[in-house]
């Protein structure tokens, strides 16, 4: 049996303490963690061989599988190492880091204290530029309320209406959405954190029902540091009619200017690019990136 495996992955894989090809690194059918979900990953960055915030990416990690009953016999020095040493033996200085933690192929009951707990990681080669201008749409899939999931787990459990919402965005001709959560407040997008803007300041709905991103955190800070006012606030559709600065943020996609949200009944346009491109050279030094 064979699959046909990215080819942005780079070859060697670390699982469990050893490094495997790419092309060997292969699961159980049973696996848990693949009919019941609940793994638990990150999405972290390297820039010239060193992975901005590793420790909190590691420790969100720890926490993510902490909250999905996971127990990992690994410390964060560890799975930082293990980071390190993927990064090295792919000869990779900047990258898209992935480690992954998963229930295994031990029991198929819903809980079994038999199941082992894995740990991977993979890297992919990438520095991509800052790009601006996405046109997204309002999801029709809703956050779920924090007292059904626990909203800071980074847990696959999450995704699923993501990639529903994802689906549903790009197959509409849009390239996201916009996510509402349980009482219909402006939550985040897909995989991102979203902030508004006009003139010196920006405003972003509090994170409380979703995971309060380490890019939104830096952000928060660059653009305080900038001299901008940052307001956290619950919005409704109606609120970010108001604004003329728009954009994402998150590891993936870093800063990204969004040009549009078709909210049904109208489009809602943010020309602003100044403060974003502002921002999104100065989060390039602060991280090291080359632009
Ligand atoms: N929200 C969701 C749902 C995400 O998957 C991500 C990516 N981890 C973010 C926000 C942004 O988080 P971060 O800045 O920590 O990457």
């Amino acid at each position: 049996m064979t699959f046909k495996v990215s080819s942005k992955i780079a070859d060697y894989i670390w699982i469990n303490g050893e490094f495997v090809t790419k092309d060997t690194a292969l699961v159980h059918a049973a696996t848990h963690s693949l009919h019941y979900s609940g793994a638990v990953f990150e999405g972290q960055r390297a820039y010239n061989g060193e992975v901005f915030k590793l420790i909190q990416h590691t420790e969100r990690l720890i926490e993510s599988a902490k909250s999905m009953h996971i127990s990992i016999s690994y410390s964060v020095q560890e799975i930082n190492e293990a980071t390190k040493q993927v990064l090295l033996k792919n000869n990779l200085q900047n990258a898209y880091v992935r480690p992954l933690i998963w229930r295994g192929p031990e029991s198929i009951t819903l809980f079994s204290k038999d199941l082992s707990s894995n740990l991977l990681v993979f890297a992919t080669d990438s520095n991509p530029p800052f790009e601006n201008g996405l046109n997204i749409n309002i999801g029709q899939w809703r956050k779920p309320n924090p007292n059904s999931m626990p909203p800071q787990s980074k847990s696959s459990a999450h995704y699923a209406m993501g990639i529903v919402s994802q689906d549903l965005a790009i197959s509409s001709g849009y390239d996201d959405s916009l996510l509402l959560d349980f009482e219909d407040n402006i939550a985040e997008c897909t995989t991102t954190n979203i902030f508004f803007g006009k003139d010196y300041t920006l405003i972003t709905p509090i994170a409380d029902r979703f995971l309060n991103g380490i890019t939104r955190k830096t952000v928060i800070e660059i653009a305080s540091n900038m001299g901008l006012k940052v307001i956290e606030k619950r919005l409704k559709i109606e609120d970010i009619i108001e604004f003329d600065i728009c954009f994402q943020t998150g590891t993936s996609v870093e800063i990204k200017g969004i040009a549009s949200i078709d909210i049904g009944s109208r489009k809602l346009y943010y020309p602003n690019i100044s403060v974003i491109e502002q921002l999104q050279q100065t989060f390039a030094k602060t991280i090291g990136k080359k632009i």
